[in-house]
């Protein structure tokens, strides 16, 4: 295990029988043998490494980011136990690819995926917090319109990432140059709203809110394996996976333990405010869902007020 996966615990038989019954109604009577569960785990865990490795054959994966995704799993780690204390070891490892699904983060079986331009846009957006010393800036505003342009574009298949230029590949706009003392900030704030995002993914990874999106996933795969799949049927699966959303019941429990997670690690409650101020300016400039919350993701301002509330109960 390197340090970019956070353990924690995890009850998993109680979850496979449920689960495992839902998904074969016909044999909802039938007792589920632990071999039937054993297998049931291996093709959760086959159909990640087939999600990872076609994005990673249309993208490449992009390493930039491992010190950061390393650190808050080691933070993540330390503070595991106390929010999923009575639960089996479960691994998540935490992954970049390069526009592969234009800004967005996604939890699989045991991989959470972030897409480069997230990552690149949460970056900028931390520096101009640090240097205006607020987020409600032009700057903010400015940099949510390049961004929801890119990501348009991205989708689109139009974009060219320019992979040479390692420190803005989507030629983001820049705040300005940093002092020492507000690039810590920045680097702070950035890791807060980095936390916030894996923490909310990393619940639904270990509540196995997609599992059985994820076992169709697999099913279709194999089938198309057997049959002689085109690449265009796979990646279309992998996009349906991808944008496959949670209930609101699944979202508000990642929610509660997303929030468990990154308030007992440390974080600050400010970064979580900073990401929401910017996917609403996003949604305000685009008026497109994939910005905002979708049909399953309640509305920003209550969803904050909720998180708010979760943060003082625990
Ligand atoms: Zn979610």
């Amino acid at each position: 295990m390197n340090a970019r996966h956070f353990t924690a615990i995890f009850f998993i038989s109680i979850l496979f029988l449920l689960i495992a019954t839902s998904v074969h109604p016909a044999q909802a009577q039938a007792t589920v043998t632990q071999e039937e569960l054993i297998e049931f785990e291996n093709h959760l865990n086959e159909a990640d490494q087939v999600l990872l490795q076609t994005l990673e054959s249309k993208n490449p994966r992009d390493y930039r980011y491992d010190y950061l995704l390393d650190k808050i799993a080691a933070r993540f780690n330390a503070a595991g136990s106390l929010v999923y204390p009575n639960y089996e070891e479960k691994e998540v490892a935490y992954m970049v690819f390069a526009g592969a699904i234009g800004y967005n983060a996604c939890a699989a079986h045991k991989t959470i995926v972030i897409d480069s331009l997230y990552i690149d846009a949460m970056k900028r957006y931390a520096e101009g917090i640090a240097y205006y010393g607020k987020a409600k800036t032009d700057y903010t505003r400015k940099l949510a319109n390049a961004v929801g342009n890119k990501d348009i574009e991205i989708k689109e298949g139009k974009i060219n990432i320019d992979y040479e230029n390692e420190e803005n590949p989507f030629s983001l706009p820049l705040a300005g140059t940093l002092s020492a003392e507000e690039q810590q900030n920045a680097d702070r704030i950035f890791e807060g709203m980095i936390a916030w995002t894996l923490s909310h993914e990393t619940a639904h990874a270990f509540k196995e809110h997609k599992k059985r999106v994820l076992l169709t996933f697999y099913n279709i795969y194999m089938k198309y394996r057997n049959q002689g799949y085109s690449e265009e049927q796979l990646t279309s699966q992998i996009s349906k996976y991808i944008k496959s959303t949670h209930s609101r019941k699944q979202e508000y429990e990642a929610d509660y333990y997303g929030v468990s997670l990154y308030k007992k690690a440390g974080y600050d409650k400010k970064c979580i405010t900073y990401a929401y101020y910017f996917s609403q300016v996003l949604f305000e400039a685009f008026g497109v869902n994939e910005f905002s919350e979708d049909a399953s993701h309640p509305a920003s301002v209550a969803r904050e007020k909720r998180i708010n509330k979760i943060w003082n109960q625990i």
